[in-house]
């Protein structure tokens, strides 16, 4: 297997970043890697950049080097009721937008708490794809959120960056997400969230995942340029 698209990367605007738009482009060139995303967090997070940044990607060239670039964010949900802390008339500014659960924007809450954070995120139509559902500090029903997704036409993310650092114990509930998602016919997409440029399109752990359900190509928004651009248009 052999991914090309990236949908999830940080720069040093998150405030806990390290590298910036060139290092990517620089990497992705290097690696073969024929798009990502810039998603810098949302405002929520601690040290994260002003609403601005995000509505200024306009600036930044949809190809770069030969490398094409989503300009995006990764919203905070910050409560039970899937809000997020963007404002519309900043997603309208943007190709992509994902929505994840972050510890210091809003607390874990029971299994049923957290499920209706993603599924009223997802109801929302605001986003086009959760961010590593799978982490264990957020225990979510998971097939309700897969078919959730499935009916508004949102995607899961499988997150390789889960297993780089602050959620390794992601990989239980990644499988199972996957199981789900084959079995209802969910897309999902392949994020790195890297937050150094090296880790750029690196998907080693999310192929094996793919591998050890038998993951469906079809499903994988992420499989070509033109699938994800088709998925993001049909949500626009
Ligand atoms: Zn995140
Ligand atoms: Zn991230």
């Amino acid at each position: 297997m052999d991914i090309r698209i990236d949908t999830h990367v940080h720069t040093i605007a998150s405030g806990h970043a390290y590298s910036v738009l060139s290092d990517y482009v620089r990497v992705a060139v290097e690696k073969g890697i024929e798009m990502f995303a810039l998603t810098d967090h949302g405002p929520a997070m601690p040290g994260s950049p002003h609403l601005y940044h995000l509505a200024n990607q306009v600036v930044i060239p949809e190809v770069m080097d030969g490398v094409e670039i989503l300009k995006g964010v990764e919203a905070n949900i910050i409560d039970y009721d899937g809000e997020i802390d963007i404002p519309n008339y900043i997603l309208k500014s943007l190709d992509i937008v994902l929505a994840s659960l972050h510890p210091p924007c809003l607390e874990a809450g029971t299994v049923e708490e957290n499920t209706s954070a993603l599924t009223n995120a997802i109801r929302s139509g605001k986003i086009d794809i959760i961010g590593h559902p799978g982490n264990p500090a957020f225990e979510i029903d998971i097939y309700e959120v897969v078919r959730c997704a499935k009916e508004y036409n949102v995607a899961l993310e499988i997150n390789s960056g889960s297993f780089r650092g602050s959620r390794v114990t992601s990989w239980d509930n990644c499988v199972d997400i996957a199981r789900a998602c084959k079995e209802i016919g969910t897309f999902v997409t392949t994020g790195s969230d890297s937050h150094l440029h090296c880790h750029l399109g690196e998907f080693g752990k999310i192929y094996k995942i793919f591998e050890e359900v038998d993951f469906p190509l079809e499903l994988v928004v992420t499989e070509s340029k033109e699938k994800l651009k088709e998925f993001l248009s049909s949500r626009r």
